[in-house]
């Protein structure tokens, strides 16, 4: 007899819903974390009152209701909606890309006005199927936003040029002929009241948890304790790098606790220009409308990745997406493993997209077993 029927490696999104709907059915989960604390990247430290979001920010949006009823559950969520500010050049343009920026740029007022300038530069520019993002961003929008507030944020943030970096990266940019700065199209949006933690609290409450545990040093001891795995780590270490190791884009943040009660005012500034060397700056209150005395701000400043590093994001271009391939195929072959996540799955998630994703495995999972 197994002591557990999951054995589940990594506290983050994914692992924490297949453990909350597994332990709900009557299984007996073990969730183990390698870092000292729960919630993977959604993690966030108190500081003076303030919630830092550790890992980077993390803001809740969704078009799905199901998945936005699932996360109230657990949290109430406050009406933050994200409308973050792009510095380029000494000027400041709103994101995304809508009225406000056009007439930042141009002086138009109207969105015919706008829409003739966009166009007559996509017609200049003349390319009808984009390859690459620079392809991409030039074909949907022009030259002017591309230069302006694209270009430079992208290859800072990549360590790569726009031209060898996939499309899809930039279609989560939306484009708006109103004067909306909302970042995101979804119609559900906002961080939990009491932070991230809350709703990893509310999803293990009854979930027998282990942080400081290593998968790897002890992986023969602690996968004979289980019927089933589900890893949500780097699917090519589980494989020891069989088929070459993947790529990924690693962050370094360098926080400050400042005496003022309102440094940028806003919680997301980013930083077009590649002579800064940080992507962005996050000013933590303004996520929960904080009035505390002091701030935190976060410089979120992007860096090569080596094993030793985070990896934050995976680079899903073709050479990756082929070695990825392999591991996939060796992965669909192990009965006893389930593998999810941002790090198993290869794949730039977003939170709503990993709960989806979780709670779509662990339903096929119970549904068979
Ligand atoms: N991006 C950009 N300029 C900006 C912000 C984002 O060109 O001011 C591009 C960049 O290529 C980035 C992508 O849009 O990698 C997605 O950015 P987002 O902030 O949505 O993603 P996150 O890094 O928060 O996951």
């Amino acid at each position: 007899m197994k002591e557990y029927d999951y054995l589940i490696v990594g506290a983050g999104l994914f692992g924490c819903v297949f453990a909350h709907e597994a332990t709900k059915k009557g299984k007996k989960c073990l969730v183990i974390d390698k870092r000292p604390h729960l919630g993977g990247n959604v993690y966030c430290d108190n500081v003076n009152g303030i919630n830092v979001h550790k890992y980077g920010a993390h803001i809740f949006h969704t078009n799905d209701e199901y998945i936005w009823n699932y996360v109230n559950q657990f949290a109430q969520f406050n009406n933050y909606i994200n409308s973050p500010v792009s510095i380029s050049k000494g000027k400041l343009y709103n994101l995304p890309f809508n009225m406000n920026t056009f007439y930042q740029l141009w002086g138009t007022k109207t969105p015919i006005e706008a829409k003739k300038v966009i166009d007559q530069q996509i017609k200049e520019y003349g390319v009808k199927n984009p390859k690459n993002l620079e392809e991409q961003a030039l074909s949907l929008i022009g030259k002017d936003i591309y230069e302006t507030l694209i270009k430079e944020y992208t290859e800072k943030q990549w360590g790569m040029k726009a031209t060898e970096l996939p499309a899809f990266i930039i279609k989560r940019l939306p484009i708006r002929l109103t004067f909306d700065n909302n970042y995101f199209n979804d119609k559900y949006q906002g961080i939990p009241i009491g932070g991230y933690n809350t709703i990893i609290d509310g999803l293990l409450q009854n979930v027998e948890v282990k942080t400081n545990v290593d998968f790897f040093e002890n992986k023969t001891e602690l996968e004979s304790k289980a019927k089933k795995v589900v890893f949500t780590g780097k699917i090519d270490e589980y494989f020891d790098y069989e088929f070459n190791k993947l790529e990924y884009r690693s962050l370094r943040f360098e926080n400050e606790i400042l005496d003022c009660t309102n440094f940028q005012g806003n919680a997301v500034v980013n930083y077009n220009d590649k002579e800064v060397p940080f992507t962005r700056i996050i000013e933590h209150k303004h996520f929960e409308f904080g009035n505390q005395q002091q701030t935190v701000i976060t410089r979120e400043y992007p860096e090569k990745w080596t094993s030793e590093k985070e990896a934050f994001y995976p680079i899903n271009n073709q050479a990756n997406q082929k070695i990825y391939q392999h591991y996939k195929n060796k992965a669909n072959k192990l009965s006893n493993t389930i593998f999810g996540g941002r790090l198993a799955e290869y794949r730039y998630y977003d939170m709503h997209q990993i709960i989806a994703s979780a709670l779509k495995k662990v339903n096929q999972e119970l549904q068979n077993s």
